[in-house]
């Protein structure tokens, strides 16, 4: 069902990587920046995400010894350094997602750049180190971003949908891989209701929510595949929906032959599969250089 599966360590027969981006309240202030502060519902949705979501997650993962990749604005890293510090202290990895959420597609050139540069900025002084991915605020990343994870030394980007599993993306000035998305693995579409974000979906209940993703692991699985989930700490982090992931998570390292890791080390894997001349699927960059009509 693959063409070209990825052998992965230790004779695993799916790489498991369970990925939150801790957009925190940022949504708010970038979508409605005059009054975004003093829209308490909203501030109080996305700050459950740091605050209370975020301890139950890492306690789980401690529990089950696993380390994971989290996503984080910069301005998040400066709003909650406490949940920053929880993250990386249980050596957990933090990548790159834009300064304030900023959505790279209305925002490019200059701004873009500045915007891009401001959150490396922040990954230095909070995290002590540069961000070795990247993941586009709405998954809108453009080719000026991947210029500029290329030319920052950015190992990896977590936005695109090309493929099932991972694969390379060359550009005229270097290389990154690509760790794809896709909507049916995102908590946006069955757990999200944001009105001031333009967001309205009937909110399932946690297992009808969760089902489809469990559906996505069986073929990627079965394939010898790999599962990233999308989430984010404010929607599944809820008391209820991260009780089931964490039964999920628990069951599948039982009676699986499953890789979890960071999406650093699958990164590090697909560089040394690399050097031993396996074949990884490439795409070319830039798709297009101008309009196509
Ligand atoms: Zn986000």
């Amino acid at each position: 069902m693959i063409r070209n599966p990825i052998p992965w360590p230790n004779g695993a027969r799916c790489a498991v990587a369970i990925t939150f981006d801790m957009d925190a309240d940022s949504l708010i202030h970038i979508a409605r920046p005059e009054d975004g502060f003093d829209r308490l519902y909203p501030v109080s949705m996305g700050r459950y995400g740091p605050t209370v979501a975020i301890p139950r997650i890492l306690a789980t993962y401690r529990r089950l010894g696993i380390r994971q990749s989290f996503f984080i604005p910069g301005w998040c890293l400066e709003t909650y350094p406490g949940a920053v510090e929880a993250i990386l202290s249980d050596g957990h990895e933090i990548g790159h997602h834009g300064w304030i959420h900023e959505d790279p597609v209305t925002t490019r050139g200059p701004s873009q750049a500045e915007a891009f540069e401001k959150a490396l900025d922040a990954h230095r002084r909070i995290c002590g180190a540069l961000p070795r991915g990247y993941r586009a605020p709405v998954y809108n990343v453009t080719q000026q971003v991947i210029d500029l994870m290329v030319r920052h030394g950015l190992r990896y980007d977590s936005s695109l949908m090309a493929d099932d599993i991972p694969y390379r993306l060359t550009t005229a000035e270097g290389a990154l891989w690509e760790m794809p998305v896709h909507w049916g693995t995102d908590d946006w579409p069955p757990f999200a209701h944001y009105d001031e974000i333009g967001y309205m979906m009937p909110v399932r209940g946690p297992s009808a929510g969760l089902a489809g993703f469990w559906e996505e692991f069986e073929a990627q699985y079965e394939a010898g595949g790999f599962f990233m989930p999308i989430l984010h700490p404010f929607l599944t982090g809820r008391l209820a929906r991260w009780r089931l992931v964490e039964r999920w998570l628990e069951e599948i390292m039982a009676s699986r032959k499953v890789w979890v890791a960071r999406l650093e080390d699958i990164a590090d894997h697909l560089d040394a599969l690399s050097a031993q001349g396996h074949d990884i699927r490439t795409e070319r960059l830039p798709y297009y250089r101008g309009p196509q009509t």
